[in-house]
């Protein structure tokens, strides 16, 4: 292996996976749901692989019908439009989103600022790129009830140099579950213009935003649309994660220099999927509501219990992981606890560390999803009952 991936070792994901498999505990680490997505989906998905549809190599951006429903997404909801044909790339997940967009971008050298904890393979994308990374830390605040991670924007402007290429943002933004608000978004996109900075956004989670929070994708605020690349994916959306069909929107130029890199990296993917992809996103506005409804109940769920088992918890404000506080158990260490809860209760989680270069910021936060069954999610908290 490589000096530049020799840090990263085997992702978080899979080691706890595999130890909840091995242990037979419930796994509430990796974010996979335990309900796939909507019965016409996969319908759709069968057809086009009967009809021949995408079976073989689809074309390099991406099928028309599925580049033409994302810029029609991003049309409806947001009022944000781009051209299917130049500003639209269809990718193999938001994974290789970030990746071809980070191999784009980057040049050897150049420093990428990045909330952290950040999701784990934008240090390794980075590091692959050559880059330099230059993590944020999003500050624990509030008493219990109201906990959140917050960025001090300050801080965000203190880490940009003349070095700085880019900004790599997540919102709302996993594992923290925080949801940036319109003023932060504001700040942020006149730090971009200011410093001359581009953006890429990863936004998976856009259609699990809860309570009063609101959505807003940073390519909407001044200034931003010709600098920002924004990253979908149908695995968070859809709850089809296997699927691995994601996709880019930003203005031509950039969506030039990220296919660039995706043309060698997978140069196509997932062709049926595609197509089925393309139909989802053009469901009625009730399919996107019942998701966010049920994902939010499951919230309460799994946050009360985990509330009630002794955990701090940080009530979510978007996608579907609760991080929580193991300092009120009488815990320090979330390596050695999530290493240890299978066999303790029978429930597997993420140690928030793995998000962080100061590790000591993250040790005592655990991440727990809560895109499971609520039968399942109400035995798993009945099982960490017993660390009580
Ligand atoms: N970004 C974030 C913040 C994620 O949590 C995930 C996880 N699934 C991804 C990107 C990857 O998405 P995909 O499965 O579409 O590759
Ligand atoms: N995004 C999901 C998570 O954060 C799954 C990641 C993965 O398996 N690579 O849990």
């Amino acid at each position: 292996l490589n000096r530049r991936l020799a840090e990263f070792g085997t992702t978080i994901f899979a080691e706890m996976s595999a130890l909840a498999v091995r242990t037979g505990a419930i796994n509430l680490g990796q974010g996979f749901p335990d309900t796939d997505g909507p019965e016409e989906i996969r319908e759709a998905a069968v057809r086009a692989l009967r009809d021949g549809r995408g079976n073989q190599y689809p074309p390099g951006p991406g099928v028309p019908e599925l580049r033409a429903a994302v810029a029609e997404h991003q049309l409806r909801r947001y009022g944000l439009s781009y051209d299917p044909d130049t500003e639209v790339l269809v990718t193999a997940g938001a994974t290789e989103a970030i990746a071809a967009a980070l191999l784009a971008l980057v040049e050897p050298g150049d420093e990428v600022v990045a909330l952290e904890p950040y999701y784990d393979s934008y240090a390794a994308c980075v590091a692959m790129a050559g880059g330099t990374r230059v993590p944020v830390t999003l500050r624990p605040h509030g008493e219990a009830g109201q906990r959140s991670f917050r960025l001090d924007l300050d801080e965000l402007r203190d880490a940009v140099t003349d070095r700085t290429r880019l900004l790599l943002l997540n919102t709302p933004h996993n594992p923290t579950g925080t949801v940036l608000t319109r003023a932060e978004l504001a700040a942020i996109a006149e730090l971009a213009v200011e410093r001359d900075l581009l953006v890429v956004t990863d936004e998976v989670y856009e259609h699990l935003v809860f309570d009063a929070a609101e959505h807003i994708p940073l390519a909407s605020f001044p200034g931003m649309r010709e600098r920002t690349v924004t990253i979908g994916s149908a695995g968070k959306t859809f709850s089809f994660t296997g699927w691995k069909v994601g996709w880019v929107t930003a203005a031509p130029a950039l969506v030039t220099a990220v296919r660039s890199a995706k043309q060698y990296l997978t140069y196509v993917a997932s062709g049926p999927f595609q197509y089925a992809v393309a139909e989802a996103l053009a469901l009625p506005e009730s399919y996107f509501t019942a998701y966010r409804e049920d994902m939010e109940a499951k919230r309460d769920l799994l946050a009360a219990g985990l509330a009630e088992a002794g955990f701090g918890v940080y009530r979510p404000a978007g996608t579907y992981f609760v991080t929580t506080d193991i300092r009120p158990l009488g815990e320090r260490d979330g390596f050695a606890f999530c290493r240890t809860l299978p066999e303790r209760c029978g429930v597997a989680a993420i140690p928030n560390a793995v998000f962080y270069d100061h590790r000591e910021q993250g040790a005592p936060f655990v991440r727990f999803t809560f895109c499971k069954r609520a039968d399942v999610l109400r035995e798993a908290t009945d099982r960490l009952l017993k660390l009580r």
